[in-house]
């Protein structure tokens, strides 16, 4: 720990109180995935301000999520969220818009989440008028995607499916496991990868992946066929750490999840996917591989980042992508069409750094048959809801399905 380190915790502490509270109404952030920096709680103006807490060295400081009790239901309230004040790693600062949704999400029981009313949303914070739903409330960037919410999928799923087995992926750098279950026919010629969570704060892609994981385990005769001819690994949560932690993960020091994948990881849970991974590919099976993440505010549609070279491919390799895409548009539809073509991350710069995406080390060691792709799941709009996010992982396991059958 160096010095500047040192004489930033006492003034953090002060000012991440995990507790805070006004003449009753007080707001609490000391739980898994927590992230609140309270800047103003007024039970009087009916106000409450915050921020999501920057760690530094954990990523980008978007994600927001906390409870208050001791409101009045009925209660009219205002709450502000302004974007991190603090640089998450150097001098850098992430922009606004990240941390303020169009839309907040809000649960009068944690589980189940809808959205609030638009707010106002500036360059300078997002104001939210609500109506406390009961005395006790949780506010959120989105629905959470938790550990427990991990935990509470795999088991239903493996207490439901015969044969489903769930395992642990790695134990992470802080000792927390990394779940994940194993669906479909053991050692079957074609298998399929999905994880989410590479980057902790884009909880949409673990809903969407719980989405596609309840289709591939449920009753339908194409799941059951799925199955019969597929074996299916699934891990929802990958930074695990950064989740439980309420952080961001994405740009973490010295690199995320998703810039991991070379030849010396720096997360235990990535050299085990990458060696899992791996063998699926030596031993031939590997048909598909899908890396479930949110994008930006600004994205509407569901869109898949395909493969750099995509233009410059030819023959059976294109032909796999391009009709996986038209099945995906025929099956992804509502409430979230999936955009109806290819985008590609050109905002990463280098060879170099491309090359450390998890996409692009599956599809360099994948032959012509198999897709290698990361899923953007549209995180602020009307839709963007846990039923929304379930809706586009059935309709990728069903789009899935259909390729495999062909
Ligand atoms: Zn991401």
């Amino acid at each position: 720990m160096n010095l500047p380190r040192l004489l930033f915790l006492p003034v953090l502490c002060l000012l991440i109180a995990a507790r805070v509270h006004s003449a009753g109404l007080t707001l609490h952030s000391d739980f898994p995935g927590g992230s609140a920096e309270v800047h103003a709680l007024d039970a009087g103006a009916g106000l409450i301000e915050i921020s999501p807490v920057s760690r530094e060295g954990r990523g980008w400081p978007c994600w927001w999520y906390f409870r208050v009790d001791g409101a009045r239901p009925g209660q009219a309230l205002t709450v502000r969220v302004k974007p991190a004040g603090r640089p998450f790693r150097a001098q850098e600062r992430l922009a606004a818009a990240w941390s303020l949704p169009a839309r907040a999400a809000i649960s009068s029981d944690d589980q189940t989440w809808r959205h609030t009313d638009p707010g106002i949303v500036t360059q300078a914070d997002a104001t939210y008028a609500i109506t406390a739903p009961a005395a006790t409330f949780w506010l959120a960037w989105g629905p959470p995607f938790l550990p427990a919410h991990s935990e509470a999928l795999l088991e239903q799923t493996a207490s439901r499916v015969p044969g489903a087995e769930r395992f642990v992926l790695a134990k992470t750098r802080e000792g927390r496991e990394v779940p994940g279950i194993r669906l479909g026919k053991k050692d079957a010629p074609q298998a399929v990868w999905v994880h989410a969570r590479q980057h902790a704060w884009e909880a949409g892609g673990s809903w969407v992946g719980r989405g596609f994981l309840e289709w591939a385990a449920g009753d339908t005769p194409e799941a059951a066929a799925l199955r019969a001819s597929t074996e299916i690994f699934f891990i929802p949560i990958m930074d695990v750490d950064n989740v439980a932690l309420g952080a961001g993960g994405k740009e973490a020091v010295p690199r995320d999840h998703n810039r991991d994948w070379d030849t010396r990881p720096v997360y235990p849970e990535v050299a085990a996917a990458q060696q899992r991974v791996e063998a699926l590919i030596q031993a031939g099976r590997l048909r598909c591989y899908f890396d479930l993440h949110n994008p930006g505010s600004g994205d509407k549609q569901p869109f898949f980042f395909g493969p750099m070279d995509y233009e410059q491919m030819t023959g059976p390799r294109r032909a796999s992508y391009d009709r996986f895409l038209s099945l995906c548009v025929q099956h992804m539809r509502e409430p979230l069409p999936i955009l109806p073509r290819y985008r590609f991350a050109t905002y990463v710069k280098t060879q170099e750094e491309r090359d450390r995406m998890s996409g692009n080390w599956v599809r360099d060691r994948t032959p012509a048959r198999a897709v290698a792709m990361t899923l953007e799941t549209a995180w602020n709009t009307p839709h963007s809801t846990q039923d929304g996010y379930l809706h586009v992982g059935q309709g990728l396991a069903k789009a899935m399905a259909a390729w495999l059958r062909e």
